[in-house]
């Protein structure tokens, strides 16, 4: 198989087989500081092109071999908008999809061109990456093509999650003293503020990356949530360098926290010591804590709080 790779257990989105549409080389408008693949030079257009039939001929045979299949997701070597034939693309999957679904995983930074914009509003669901709002932090982080206009991106960006119909999920990846300051987290909070979607996951370095850059840590990213409007669905996604300092949690100070960050599982085996997850069961049983599965993702969260209202 040239294109067609999985299917790979995804804890965020299902059992996904990929679509590499860029197989060969990578080719992308963004050279990321922590992208997995080695740095090269920006492009704004593929210059190897693979045709949708070609690349369709090869899902048909990875769908009848993997029929427990929960999502097709389009991805590349390199950014998956930017393959010119995109529209047909979908089209063409929609035909023999069934009752999958598709997704991509894009940058963000084609939103602004009509035709991507409008390619992605017939996916069931869409992952938009947003690194950054301010040009510096933008330009240092993800090392744009020339052609790509921040503010541009971001209108399209807000525009689209207004109009979309299908699941939208927003990632942001932070990289240790470039977008992790307080200014920086102040600035995103305001225009995610504007984004209508269904998750915000928060991460950080996985992988090793192109440049030599460091990630941050769980207890990083867990201080950086807080600093988030409440109301905004974020999910911190990266694990790394968990240290585990589980603390103790009075049945107040469980409300409180998860008033102001609905916790996974996984975060409460990380934050809470042996006592306090008992209590957080009992707040469970009496109803005062209330599990709400968002987008494949149980979170615990104050029953008081659903009915709150909440930026959606
Ligand atoms: S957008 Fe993705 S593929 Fe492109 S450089 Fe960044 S991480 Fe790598």
């Amino acid at each position: 198989m040239k294109f067609i790779f999985g299917p790979v257990a995804s804890r965020r989105f299902g059992t996904s087989l990929g679509i590499d549409l860029s197989p060969n080389s990578k080719q992308c408008n963004f050279d990321c500081l922590y992208c997995e693949l080695a740095p090269a030079p920006t492009v704004s257009a593929y210059t190897k092109v693979y045709s949708p039939q070609e690349i369709v001929n090869e899902l048909e045979i990875s769908l009848k071999a993997h029929p427990n299949t929960e999502v097709i997701t389009l991805t590349a070597n390199g950014e998956p908008s930017l393959y010119p034939h995109l529209n047909e693309l979908i089209k063409k999957i929609d035909l023999i999809k069934g009752t999958k679904q598709t997704l991509i995983l894009t940058n963000s930074a084609t939103l602004s061109s009509t035709n991507t914009y409008q390619s992605l509003l017939a996916l069931n669901q869409v992952k938009l990456s947003l690194d950054a709002v301010s040009l510096d932090v933008f330009t240092k982080i993800d090392r744009p093509h020339k052609d790509i206009d921040l503010s541009k991106l971001i209108s399209s960006l807000i525009s689209f999650s207004k109009e979309y119909k299908g699941r939208l999920f927003i990632e942001v990846l932070f990289v240790k003293g470039i977008n992790d300051t307080n200014e920086e987290v102040k600035q995103l909070n305001k225009v995610l503020e504007e984004v209508q979607c269904e998750r915000i996951d928060l991460g950080t370095i996985d992988r090793p990356p192109a440049y030599s850059i460091e990630g941050i840590s769980y207890q990083e990213l867990f201080e950086i949530s807080h600093k988030f409007n409440p109301g905004l669905p974020i999910h911190i996604a990266s694990r790394k360098d968990v240290k585990s300092k589980p603390s103790n949690y009075t049945n107040e100070e469980i409300i409180n926290t998860l008033d102001k960050r609905p916790l996974t599982m996984l975060d409460v085996e990380i934050l809470f010591n042996m006592d306090s997850i008992k209590r957080l069961y009992r707040l469970i049983k009496d109803k005062n804590v209330l599990i709400k599965t968002i987008s494949n993702i149980d979170f615990y969260i104050p029953s008081s709080n659903l009915y709150r209202k909440r930026i959606k």
